[in-house]
């Protein structure tokens, strides 16, 4: 999970870029970066926040009226500096990248790029990759005037080696603004336009805050290319089943985004109606319905309307802690739930309290959240998710499989009840998930909660995965 952003128009783009990365800044905390055009590329990248990365003196030196902003959140890369994107490359005519997703054939693609094309690759990041296969298919072309038809040509070939999930923003110098998406809609890309400029970004937050008005998303397996003089050129490169994540809804995205014509708050009530369900099916009877803060509140309001039962606040949250998802040592994770989470004793005393959250990957997490709440007295802790089990890998850009063991991998619900320390454990099924998000099933990639993947994906991937997965299991054991 990233976050990118791309501004072309009249006014001094970073002005636009360095808040839009703010309102992103969820999407990725381990580093940002963005690159603008006037006279040549200004870069500014780093590990960490907006904040840290970014000061009124480099954004200064950040002229143009074009450019491109990233957050990362890492993937495919060890999340070095040199991970860092955008990427920018010097020939033909001078791009820069920045990319949202996966290639899920990335190994092979680098491979062939070092060994045939003779390219001399310095990251581990799939953004790089791109950025020369997109190098090599317009240097191919050797054109002194770059049309949309050729650079939509360009991006054609680029799609027809890429397997994965992208959403990719990329500058040409002097020329103008690119972006597209692949043929599934994977990774979540909005557009902007208000009277002088045009802006793309990974959630809509960005724009609201930006003041666009004319919003879309781009769609899936389309390429859009504005030109410095704000021509605006679309092409549908490739046609694909829509797939998009549906963990977005869950937890990625911010609630007052609308990612496809979908409002991620109301699609998290749903799912808490949805869960509501479940909880009454198990015939549950808290005197408490909680939310885990921040991304459950909306889903628990919903489980207590749905059970009619309090709902309340009971664990206050250190805003300035990172999400503990992204933490990279389970070490850390362990720490940061009682760094970032505080129980407000009165309301748990004595109670029957069902805790909502939105999924659990290694239970590590709702482990710590159970005790805490029984330290402060919680007669009995019962535990509801509003996402089914996590069992399967992402391949698609979310590094939640490769850090350890997802914990309904190989386990009953009961043996994961049990391992959590919880007095009922409530999953939401599949059927839930997807209705209360609220499109068709089709619409949507559900992989990580049934292994069915909308792509293709390499067993030598699968293999990558596999020995990180078990080597992460050494380190936490
Ligand atoms: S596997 Fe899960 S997290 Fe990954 S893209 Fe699909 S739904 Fe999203």
């Amino acid at each position: 999970m990233c976050g990118i952003i791309g501004i072309i128009g009249q006014e001094r783009a970073i002005d636009r870029i360095y808040p839009g990365l703010l309102a992103l800044q969820h999407r990725g905390q381990d580093a940002a970066g963005a690159v603008t055009f006037e006279n040549g590329f200004q870069l500014k990248k780093g590990n960490g926040l907006v904040l840290s990365v970014f000061n009124p003196k480099n954004i200064e030196r950040l002229n143009g009226n074009t450019g491109i902003g990233h957050v990362r959140y890492p993937t495919v890369g060890a999340g070095s500096a040199e991970d860092a994107q955008p990427f920018i490359i010097t020939a033909p005519y001078g791009i820069a990248l920045a990319h949202n997703g996966n290639l899920v054939n990335f190994f092979d693609l680098k491979k062939d790029l070092i060994e045939n094309q003779l390219r001399y690759l310095n990251s581990n990041c799939d953004a790089e990759v791109m950025l020369n296969l997109l190098s090599v298919e317009l240097s191919r072309m050797n054109l002194k005037k770059l049309s949309a038809e050729k650079l939509f040509a360009a991006v054609r070939a680029m799609y027809r080696k890429m397997i994965g999930s992208y959403a990719v923003v990329s500058l040409l110098a002097g020329k103008g603004l690119l972006a597209f998406r692949d043929k599934h809609g994977i990774k979540p890309l909005i557009m902007g336009k208000n009277s002088t400029s045009y802006c793309f970004a990974s959630e809509s937050v960005a724009l609201d805050l930006l003041g666009y008005k004319e919003m879309r998303d781009v769609q899936p397996g389309e390429a859009i290319f504005i030109d410095t003089e704000n021509n605006f050129y679309t092409e549908q490169i490739q046609k694909g089943n829509k797939a998009a994540c549906i963990f977005e809804y869950v937890y990625f995205a911010r609630p007052d985004s609308i990612i496809d014509g979908l409002g991620v708050y109301e699609a998290r009530l749903r799912l808490g109606e949805e869960l509501g369900k479940e909880c009454l099916k198990q015939n549950l009877k808290p005197d408490v319905v909680m939310p885990v803060p921040d991304t459950a509140r909306g889903a628990a309001q919903l489980v207590a309307e749905v059970l009619g039962v309090k709902h309340r606040e009971g664990l206050i949250k250190n805003r300035y802690i990172y999400r503990t998802f992204i933490m990279p040592t389970q070490a850390e994770r362990i720490e940061a739930v009682r760094l970032k989470l505080n129980p407000i004793k009165p309301e748990i005393k004595g109670k029957d309290v069902l805790l909502v959250d939105d999924s659990i990957v290694r239970g590590n997490t709702s482990r710590e959240i159970i005790s805490l709440i029984r330290s402060v007295g919680a007669r009995r802790v019962y535990y509801a998710l509003y996402s089914p089990p996590l069992r399967f890998p992402c391949v698609y850009g979310i590094d939640m499989q490769t850090r350890g063991e997802f914990i309904a991998r190989d386990k009953t619900i009961g043996e994961i009840r049990k391992s959590i320390d919880a007095d009922a454990l409530v999953y939401q099924t599949v059927n839930g998930l997807v209705k209360g998000v609220g499109a068709g099933a089709k619409s949507f990639c559900t992989a990580c909660f049934t292994g069915a993947y909308p792509s293709k994906v390499p067993p030598l991937l699968m293999e990558h995965i596999e020995a990180d997965r078990m080597l992460a299991k050494d380190l936490d054991s």
